[in-house]
């Protein structure tokens, strides 16, 4: 059995990172990850029309200053195919393959009483004193729970395991099913080409213009020349983006001056629509309805039959209480003679056919079903490996009414096992949350390793203490009263049916101070188990910060 310093699951861009520092700390480390390359969520999501929303120069790594003054980024909101050749290129530069097991899916892990044993599905077994999960908030893809999916004999693909050679559908009857952020800029994407596109939306979204364009040699001279700035923008911003909330509540200014600030920010770049509104836009009823009925306005404005645009504005929620999808022309899609929207709330879809799939109003024939039907977000990629800590203890089952953790990093029971992006982890600009995580991580185990420690664990107090805070920060908002991956609800998965507190509603700035406080602190909030065996206490040991 082959033995490391530690084991990392996943080689998107928390496993890279991670990977890169503990070589820094003279650590043996294996990456095992799933697929036959680098890139997590890169590598997966190859649908049609991906991209990110975050500007491209703020997504970036920000660690290496020799690889943000090579790569240019051609976008503003980069592709899919730039990202994954961004990330191939920083496991070019930095050697990261030989370390990486790829085709290596995890099975399971079990703390041993020294470390892990990590069991892949080839039935091979690896052991490792530090167990680190790189396995993505939004990685574990969830295809619809609806009858004779198996039976449909044409092609079929979830958006999250797209085919690399790329799907043509010119002069195809492709069906799209799910309206999130995927489904939104998969449709926009296929509708260009498709013969006929049939769009099943069960809830419809509230989804605003990207405004992406070209990085002009200019604004590129530009980006190279301000990364400092744009990092340490990310680094004050509520949710590390270079958008964060206005100071200001909405009823502060009159109507005119609401009504322009909205216009201004439909017309802007990315996420300020977003994240950069009125600071009450997402806590205060009257605000978001009021906002909500602005872009209600835009979306009648956009889309040419009325009865249309009133199936695309949502009427359960109010805006941004989900994740807003951004998008390129999306509504006017809708006008198009070869797409047509169906009410899937009003006419669910019974069951998959071998031609086609039929609703409770009719038939439908199909060549091509697209599922952009999302994920078990946040805990499912856990939830897919038989996790067992301290005396067998089940993660799956220590979770299923909710994760509880300590920063979304440690969880009681389960020594030596840290999470990047785990449950609880401040989200928003994701390579910004990575980063934070790998830092607070590697920092960790230098304090081990520095002092003697073999192994870490949250107490149980701190992991109350900390849930605490989580449900305080999430305290008012009207998110809460909204089913989606936010509050950990995804109807095609048992268990997931009813809110939990799965998310990490503070800001990023405050979710760094408890970070640092730990650290700080002496890491008082975590037991260590000394290397020679006997539980050590740092709030009353010797032991140094
Ligand atoms: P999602 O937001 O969870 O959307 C899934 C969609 O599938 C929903 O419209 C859902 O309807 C529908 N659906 C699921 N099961 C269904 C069923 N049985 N019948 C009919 N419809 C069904 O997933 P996603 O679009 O993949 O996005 C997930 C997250 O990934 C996003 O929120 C975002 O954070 C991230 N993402 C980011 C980007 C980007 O950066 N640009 C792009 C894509 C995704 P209901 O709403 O009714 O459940």
């Amino acid at each position: 059995m082959a033995r490391f310093d530690a084991i990392i699951i996943g080689a998107g861009m928390s496993g890279m990172y991670q990977l890169i520092r503990l070589r820094e700390l003279g650590m043996s480390v294996r990456v095992f990850e799933a697929g036959t390359g680098v890139g997590g969520t890169w590598y997966w999501n190859r649908y049609p029309g991906a991209r990110f929303d975050s500007e491209s120069y703020s997504y970036g790594f920000s660690f290496d200053p020799e690889l943000l003054q090579e790569w240019s980024w051609s976008e503003h909101f980069a592709p899919q195919p730039e990202t994954l050749r961004y990330l191939n290129r920083v496991a070019e530069k930095y050697d990261l393959q030989r370390d990486i097991q790829f085709n290596a899916e995890v099975k399971s892990a079990h703390f041993t009483g020294e470390g892990w044993r990590v069991t892949l599905a080839d039935g091979t077994a690896h052991e490792a004193r530090f167990l680190i999960t790189a396995i993505g908030a939004l990685s574990a893809h969830t295809l619809p729970r609806i009858e004779g999916i198996e039976s449909f004999r044409g092609p079929s693909f979830h958006t999250a395991r797209w085919p690399k050679e790329g799907v043509d559908f010119a002069g195809k009857r492709v069906a799209v099913i799910g309206t999130g952020a995927t489904g939104v800029q998969t449709i926009q994407e296929v509708a260009k080409t498709a013969g006929h596109l049939t769009v099943f939306q069960r809830t419809p979204n509230w989804c605003t213009p990207l405004h992406n364009s070209k990085i002009t040699e200019e604004e590129q001279a530009r980006i190279k020349q301000s990364y400092p700035e744009i990092f340490a923008r990310c680094a004050e911003t509520y949710a590390c983006f270079l958008h964060t909330a206005d100071p200001r509540n909405t009823f502060d200014v009159s109507k005119e001056e609401r009504e322009a600030f909205w216009e201004k920010l439909y017309a802007s770049p990315g996420f300020g629509i977003w994240v950069g509104n009125f600071k009450d836009s997402y806590t205060n009823r009257e605000a978001n309805a009021e906002l909500s009925a602005f872009i209600a306005r835009k979306i009648r404005e956009r889309v040419k039959d009325p009865s249309v645009a009133e199936m695309l504005i949502p009427k359960n929620h109010g805006f941004g209480t989900r994740r807003v999808p951004m998008e390129t022309r999306y509504y006017e899609v809708y006008n198009q003679p070869n797409v047509e929207l169906v009410d899937s709330k009003a006419t669910p879809i019974t069951r998959i056919t071998p031609t086609g799939l039929s609703t409770t109003e009719r038939d439908f024939a199909f060549d091509i079903i697209i599922y952009a039907t999302g994920f078990d977000g946040l805990t499912g990629a856990f939830d897919r490996i038989d996790i067992r800590g301290r005396d067998g203890r089940s993660l799956r089952e220590d979770w299923a009414s909710g994760a509880r953790t300590l920063v979304g990093m440690l969880a009681e029971g389960y020594p030596n096992m840290l999470m990047l992006l785990g449950p609880h982890t401040a989200l928003g600009n994701i390579p910004r949350s990575i980063e934070y995580n790998v830092e607070w991580v590697t920092a960790l185990l230098r304090h081990m390793q520095a002092n003697g420690l073999a192994m870490a664990e949250a107490r149980p107090e701190a992991v109350e203490g900390w849930m605490q805070h989580v449900l305080e920060c999430s305290v008012g908002l009207l998110a809460n009263e909204v089913d989606s991956w936010f509050t950990g609800v995804n109807k095609n998965v048992e268990g997931r049916q009813v809110r939990t507190l799965s998310r990490y509603s503070g800001s990023a700035p405050a979710y760094r101070a408890r970070g640092e406080a730990i650290a700080a602190g002496g890491y008082a909030e975590l037991l260590f188990t000394p290397a020679c065996g006997s539980v050590s206490d740092p709030a009353s040991s010797s032991v140094p910060a």
